[in-house]
């Protein structure tokens, strides 16, 4: 605004000025909604910015008018004019600004607390579960009614010891019944379950004993005493005891397999948030060791592996196995036989994922028996599990990310011209703004009441809120949860810095940890200073990895190997197209892991079939926990052909039943930021030129690695 001017006519140009700028605003909004309502998904980027959403369904397009609608009035009369000014022109992404006065991210649920004593959906009230299948349908239910109170995922952090539970549960039950019908048999009782009944009451009152899925010795003596008052043959009532014992193990080993069957269907076919897309959801499990958790690890796998109900790959819920040395890692390890199926599962389906307990900034908050303390990461990466407002409560449960935004790394880099001080500067200024934004939208988030999130605050899964009333503010209890600030293209900013990106110099790696290290310092320090946690996060950009790049090469040109393609590189990745082996790549982005706390993951490609070679498989799998990974996966294609049900790699003709790829389309699985995705029409512009360039660190076609 020039100086001098009379403060009516200064007035009366911001006037004009917003006069403008709201009826540009509208005339956008409706030209948005023209493209919504008339162009098909595959024409129109803006419907498949999220590969999950189906943008040709009603449900689906009326979420994108709601979205887009509250995206724009949020740019209009919420956000600070810098902040809005800063998104719009392409220096910082704020994410989910469509939710930006509604909600919260993400949450992990204790699967274990919310099921003691029941819970309400809003639609009725739910019993305390009695039966594993029942703690499967519950789970699916959480899962869904969370989806309604939060616009990111949904993740059980301890779904093995929860569903172990339930299986107990099962087995008691089908103990008994089986004891009551082989004394039926033998004796030709004509209700044997009253007796047995009685005394397993007994058992249970007076000593706390009950039918254990390995069999307890006190359990069984003291049954057989009481049997001995009402049947004086104590031959038979051994007979009896190993036929219920043997009837009731494979019988839950069955309805366990059948649970966790029914499990993955639902979370692939129930729908939420306007029927627009299914729930977001992850589990995380591999380290509870009793009988009854292992029995879910193997039954889910194994469910895992067998696939939907006509052979297909189930997209969720995204699995992560948790690897720990001593429970799971090396030969003698109570769980080394999960690990070992984990790695064949997950070379057919692409999961499970692979977490890594043991990295050291992963191992400080690790506490035996206290599967709390167990890091768990969120299928799009998300990490939560430090607490700098309640340095007593750094664990995973009830907790989850508030909001992170994106800071365009290259363009810092571009505008810089090559003087690393100047971009430190302006670094440092963008991390102040983003500190600043995401504390206004903190404080936007901590004015709503717990009726607000009817599931996450009204039952209790959020840390604390159980301590809090129907119109109370969910301020005090929100600080558990993280403001994460993130990043993207790290590559492509070295390469304008330096020239070279760090997969191809050491000196560039060396700057690349600088600048991450800075970063994350940044985050300390702001945690610090406002007893709040913020994290760094490594973007997981789905549809942001297009929208930077084409800004910046309208201001800057297309520059080789910074914006001379669609898409700008995930994270602190070595870039896709970039020819790499397996164990460079690991080597080179491990590092990375431990600065950014607020989640990451590293990706493998391999070309052929990896379920031909689980050892290689599994060799990378170790190579990550060795290098201190901490949350990796192994990309490789998954097709298949509808028609004759063939799974595998295809090409133009399907190897089973030599069909060509005609009217009926072959499914090709592909992977895209953490989640998988059915057809790859779903995913947006840049994704898919990002998936063209994908090279193979690995090759499992001729066995040797390149
Ligand atoms: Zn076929």
């Amino acid at each position: 605004m020039k100086k001098g001017l009379p403060k009516r006519q200064k007035k009366y140009i911001l006037y004009r000025a917003e006069r403008t700028r709201i009826r540009e605003m509208k005339t956008r909004l409706m030209k948005t909604y023209e493209d919504i309502t008339f162009k098909e998904s595959k024409d129109n980027d803006l419907k498949r910015e999220n590969a999950n959403i189906d943008g040709d369904t009603a449900m689906g397009t009326m979420l994108k008018y709601g979205s887009e609608g509250a995206k724009q009035f949020c740019e209009m009369f919420l956000l600070k004019p810098e902040h809005a000014e800063a998104h719009k022109n392409g220096d910082i992404h704020i994410h989910d600004l469509d939710f930006y006065i509604l909600t919260t991210t993400c949450c992990q649920i204790d699967i274990v607390k919310l099921f003691k004593n029941g819970f309400s959906t809003g639609h009725g009230y739910l019993r305390e579960p009695n039966d594993i299948q029942s703690y499967s349908a519950l789970a699916c239910i959480a899962i869904q009614s969370n989806q309604n109170d939060q616009h990111g995922g949904q993740s059980i952090p301890n779904f093995d010891y929860g569903m172990a539970l339930g299986v107990a549960k099962t087995y008691s039950r089908l103990y008994r019944q089986n004891l009551a019908k082989g004394l039926e048999l033998l004796l030709g009782m004509k209700d044997a379950s009253t007796l047995v009944n009685m005394v397993s009451k007994k058992l249970e009152d007076e000593d706390g004993l009950y039918p254990t899925l390995v069999p307890n010795e006190r359990y069984l003596d003291k049954e057989r005493k009481h049997l001995l008052e009402f049947i004086p043959d104590v031959k038979l009532i051994n007979k009896v005891q190993s036929f219920a014992i043997e009837k009731a193990q494979a019988e839950t080993d069955r309805n366990t397999y059948q649970a966790m069957e029914a499990f993955i269907h639902n979370l692939n076919t129930m729908h939420s948030r306007a029927g627009a897309q299914v729930p977001f959801s992850s589990i995380n499990y591999g380290t509870d060791i009793s009988p009854e958790g292992r029995l879910v690890i193997k039954n889910l796998l194994l469910a895992t592996e067998a696939g939907l109900g006509n052979g297909e790959t189930p997209i969720f819920p995204v699995q992560i196995f948790k690897v720990k040395e001593g429970i799971n890692y090396n030969a003698g390890d109570p769980n080394y036989d999960m690990f070992k199926l984990a790695c064949r599962v997950s070379a057919k389906r692409m999961f499970p994922n692979f977490a890594f307990l043991d990295a050291p900034f992963n191992l400080k908050y690790y506490r035996p028996g206290r599967p709390e303390t167990e890091v768990a990461y969120m299928g799009c990466r998300t990490r939560v599990i430090g607490n700098v407002y309640d340095p007593s409560r750094e664990i995973v449960y009830g907790r989850g990310n508030l909001s992170f935004t994106t800071i365009n790394l290259p363009r810092i880099a571009l505008r810089s011209n090559n003087d690393i001080s100047k971009f430190f500067t302006e670094l440092d200024e963008k991390i102040d703004l983003v500190i600043d934004q995401l504390l206004e939208r903190f404080e936007i988030q901590a004015r709503k009441k717990v009726k607000n999130f009817p599931f996450l605050m009204g039952q209790g899964v959020w840390i604390d809120s159980d301590k809090l009333g129907w119109e109370d503010e969910v301020r005090e209890v929100l600080k558990h949860g993280t403001l994460s600030v993130g990043f993207i293209g790290l590559a492509e900013c070295l390469k304008a810095l330096t020239g070279k990106h760090h997969g191809e110099s050491e000196e560039s790696q060396k700057l690349g940890l600088k600048i991450i290290g800075h970063m994350r310092k940044r985050m300390d320090e702001a945690s610090q200073k406002c007893k709040m946690n913020f994290t760094l996060l490594a973007t997981p950009a789905e549809g942001l990895a297009g929208r930077f790049v084409k800004m910046d090469r309208k201001i800057y040109g297309s520059i080789e190997g910074v914006t001379d393609r669609e898409y700008y590189t995930n994270s602190f990745h070595v870039p896709v197209y970039y020819e790499i082996n397996a164990f460079d790549k690991i080597r080179i982005e491990a590092p990375y892991h431990e600065l950014t706390n607020a989640g990451h993951i590293t990706y493998i490609e391999v070309d052929g079939d990896p379920k031909q070679n689980l050892k290689a498989f599994e060799k990378i799998i170790r190579a990550m926990k060795e290098a201190g990974i901490g949350y990796g996966a192994v990309n490789h294609p998954i097709d298949r052909d509808p028609v004759c049900g063939y799974t595998g790699i295809i090409g133009n003709t399907c190897p089973y039943c030599g069909r060509e790829e005609g009217e009926i389309k072959f499914e090709r699985i592909r992977r895209i930021t953490g989640y998988l995705v059915g057809t790859l029409d779903r995913f947006n512009d840049a994704k898919r030129e990002e998936e063209r360039d994908r090279v193979k660190h690995m090759s499992f076609k001729s066995q040797n690695m390149r």
